[in-house]
């Protein structure tokens, strides 16, 4: 049964420049990859190879030291950096950089499995575990973490295959073209929670896909797959949860506690690799789009490959891109530098052209209409929250559930005075955990 969450918006969709067409793989692989070791919520991992080092495809190169996921070579060749670089996430990062070899050498730890229905549930977390596995559809959560604490917790699992955010459409292809990994790959996560069930939504702006999985699944009918009315945040883990089961999950809370867990497409296959060929998370589907891209594509790329060489791959600029995003338009990133790299998370690098990204001269005067609480999916007052926060009275807007805003978008896609809302938020919610840091 489908429900209803509260708020959200519509914008374009954009999707038509790639929904057609199939993952292609790098026409030129990247002569060097710099891969970050941050690719996931928690501790950044410890660099495990130094300068000199030789690497093959999928060895460790980074061990976790807390809360976090493994990250492996995406290329064999010679380590020639350890140091910090420019990061996706705006901050320099601890990364590896690895000279390609162009010999496509794997790691012998990586061996394809035959006897996989043999798997117990603690093996197959323990490979999820070792494979480095994370959300891959923004937030980047371990998901052996994910699924060690809904264990006896969680009585439903569901799939995401959303894909609300305009543009991308790396999600869709992944569901066309490896439809089969993403079947398999949740019943493993099946067997891992000893659930015999799971749910797949999808938005029904891609009802190939749903049909197409839907034949996937066949008779055995264990995996129910569910069109969506399309309405963006829908892929947000909370509000996806809401619209197919009709719990809802309490601020503060996380899904675990009204019994579900939600993993992404793309994570689900990834799990499937690590399961069958043994193969870690190395490499990922991204979208490379938007009005200044000569060819928009769908790339399956090595992680540690810079956004430079994925737009030279889609061709380059046709016009000087006004603004390059890591992530879609609604919750992405504004990179400004193109040397950053593709992590786990890295759905889309989307490179807007002046006219969709006209430059703004209003002075982002709010005119208290309130629109921004209707469409706001976390039940919050954006408008409260912003007025506070340009006060630098943080804890009044803490007062206002700000921790519980997830960034989402709706508000500021809305506001009739443009005003930067959602980077207001991101700079309010630093400075609370400073002051909770500094407690
Ligand atoms: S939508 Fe914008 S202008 Fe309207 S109340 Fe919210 S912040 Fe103010
Ligand atoms: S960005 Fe935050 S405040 Fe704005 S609509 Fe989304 S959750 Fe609500």
């Amino acid at each position: 049964m489908k429900h209803k969450f509260y708020g959200g918006v519509h914008p374009a969709e954009h999707k038509d420049a790639t929904e057609h067409k199939p993952i292609a793989p790098l026409a030129n692989a990247p002569a060097q990859v710099v891969i970050p070791m941050n690719m996931h919520i928690g501790a950044p991992c410890k660099p495990i190879v130094a300068k000199g080092d030789q690497v093959k495809i999928g060895q460790l190169i980074g061990e976790t030291t807390g809360l976090g996921a493994p990250i492996h070579a995406s290329v064999s060749g010679k380590v020639v950096a350890v140091e910090p670089r420019p990061a996706a996430t705006g901050f320099p990062v601890m990364s590896v950089v690895i000279e390609n070899d162009f010999q496509n050498e794997v790691s012998p730890d990586c061996k394809k499995r035959d006897n996989v229905d043999a798997l117990t549930p603690q093996e197959i977390v323990d490979i999820i575990r070792d494979a480095g596995i994370t959300g891959m559809g923004g937030a980047g959560f371990p998901t052996h973490v994910k699924i060690g604490s809904a264990i006896g917790k969680a009585d439903t699992i569901i799939v995401n295959g959303a894909e609300c955010e305009p543009y991308i459409t790396s999600d869709h292809r992944l569901m066309l073209e490896h439809g089969e990994k993403i079947i398999q790959g949740v019943r493993f996560i099946m067997k891992a929670l000893s659930l015999n069930n799971a749910f797949i939504g999808v938005e029904d702006n891609k009802m190939d896909a749903v049909t197409h999985l839907k034949g996937l699944v066949g008779e055995k009918n264990d995996i129910t797959v569910e069109a969506l009315h399309t309405c963006y945040p829908q892929g947000a883990e909370k509000q996806l949860i809401q619209r197919i089961t009709g719990r809802e999950v309490p601020p503060g809370k996380l899904p675990a506690d009204v019994g579900c867990c939600v993993f992404n497409v793309a994570t689900v296959s990834a799990v499937y690799d690590a399961v069958v060929s043994g193969m870690p998370l190395v490499q990922r589907i991204v979208t490379v789009t938007g009005g200044a891209i000569k060819n928009p594509v769908n790339l399956l790329a090595p992680l540690g490959t810079s956004f430079e060489h994925l737009v030279e791959e889609a061709g380059g600029f046709s016009e000087p891109a006004n603004r390059v995003i890591s992530g879609g338009p609604m919750m992405g990133v504004a990179q400004y530098d193109l040397s950053v790299t593709l992590g786990k998370a890295t759905n889309c690098v989307l490179c807007l052209s002046k006219k969709e990204m006209p430059a703004t001269s209003e002075r982002h005067v709010c005119i208290r209409c309130a629109r921004c609480v209707n469409v706001c999916p976390m039940h919050l007052l954006p408008l409260y929250m912003n007025m506070y926060s340009k006060k630098s009275e943080w804890r009044e807007a803490e007062t206002l559930r700000l921790m519980d805003c997830m960034e989402c978008g709706c508000c500021q896609y809305i506001c009739p005075g443009r005003i930067p809302l959602v980077q207001q938020f991101r700079t309010a919610k630093f400075e609370v955990r400073q002051l909770a840091a500094k407690k």
